[in-house]
């Protein structure tokens, strides 16, 4: 067993868990309830889908290399991926197409600028696969020459693959809704069509960017819970081989490489103090999911929709924390 007495660190996730649920400390009013509650903060509001999610909703699933499963809280309880979306679909598309391809066109280096600026890279390429304009450029690279319903159906397929068979849906209203108000992706991607950051195989040239940006939207608004990301985390932990199907699901390299990106950019600009402070490869999203990868190990799911200022869950964040407190599993905790 990969760890061997699991109803000891069992017991110790619960506490850790529990103490980032409420803070003694807490300074601010909850905006719903009047108490004091430290981690209330602002639940992501530039859609409604996401303005309503409850700022009390807190679960976490674990989910050993093994196959050993631990939930608390709201563990069942269903969001949407968005930006957690980035990691897989560039572990996907790498799966595919081979990472040296899919790099010619997308870079490795945080970029120190907000998920969503309009930017590039020296080289005129989005800076990294897990900033909006990467991920939209990676997104282009799904099965080019396919029609708009069998990339997606590709893609569902592939994450349900990932999740070895918990449950993977589509918020259709989330879709419509960042459709909606998803000029600033727009006018990201008109400037990287200027520029020619698509591939040249991409149907963004003919056809134009909207069935593109779907795509992006859609993934986006793939629906899931704790208890199933952290399949999906463990998958990444276990090289790609879902650990409860024993499926081989994402190729080793692509793995290893979504892990070094989601080391040095998943945490949007918090990713520098979070590899230095908690030393794991781990993405976040707006909707307040997180899922971090103990490599050989584990993989971890947190949800909770307050955000911190940087845009990472409030309790995610001070849940790696603690645990890091608890437990060697920072990447250089051996020394
Ligand atoms: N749908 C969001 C966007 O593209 C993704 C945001 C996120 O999770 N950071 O703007």
């Amino acid at each position: 067993l990969i760890i061997p007495s699991w109803l000891e660190f069992t017991q110790m996730i619960d506490t850790i868990f529990e103490s980032c649920r409420e803070s003694k400390e807490g300074e601010l009013l909850c905006f719903y309830c009047d108490l004091q509650y430290l981690f209330c903060r602002e639940v992501a509001s530039y859609i409604p889908q996401l303005a309503r999610q409850s700022p009390h909703t807190w679960g976490m699933s674990i989910c050993t290399i093994d196959g050993q499963r631990f939930s608390l809280g709201d563990s069942k309880k269903n969001f949407c991926l968005q930006s957690v979306s980035k990691a897989f679909n560039y572990a996907i598309v790498a799966s595919e197409i081979g990472s040296h391809v899919l790099h010619q066109y997308v870079g490795h280096e945080p970029s120190g600028r907000l998920f969503n600026e309009i930017c590039l890279d020296s080289n005129n390429m989005p800076h990294n696969p897990l900033i909006n304009a990467g991920a939209i450029v990676v997104t282009s690279m799904i099965k080019p020459t396919h029609s708009m319903a069998d990339r997606f159906d590709f893609m569902l397929k592939q994450y349900r693959k990932l999740a070895g068979g918990g449950h993977v849906g589509f918020d259709n209203a989330t879709f419509l809704s960042e459709r909606d108000t998803a000029d600033r992706n727009y006018a990201l991607s008109y400037y990287m069509k200027e520029y020619r950051c698509f591939p040249d195989e991409s149907q963004v040239y003919e056809k134009g960017l909207r069935e593109e940006l779907d795509l992006y939207f859609q993934l986006c608004s793939l629906e899931t819970n704790c208890d199933t990301a952290a399949v999906m985390a463990a998958t990444l932990a276990n090289g790609g081989i879902c650990p409860l199907t024993t499926e081989k699901c994402l190729g080793s390299r692509p793995c290893r490489d979504i892990l070094s990106l989601m080391y040095s950019c998943g945490m949007y600009d918090y990713s520098g103090k979070f590899a230095f402070q908690v030393g794991l490869p781990a993405k976040s999203g707006v909707s307040g999911i997180m899922i971090v990868v103990i490599p050989n190990v584990m993989g971890i799911a947190l949800y909770s929709p307050p955000l911190d200022k940087t845009g990472n869950s409030c309790r995610g964040v001070a849940f790696c924390r603690q645990l890091i407190d608890q437990f060697n599993f920072h990447n250089y905790d051996s020394l």
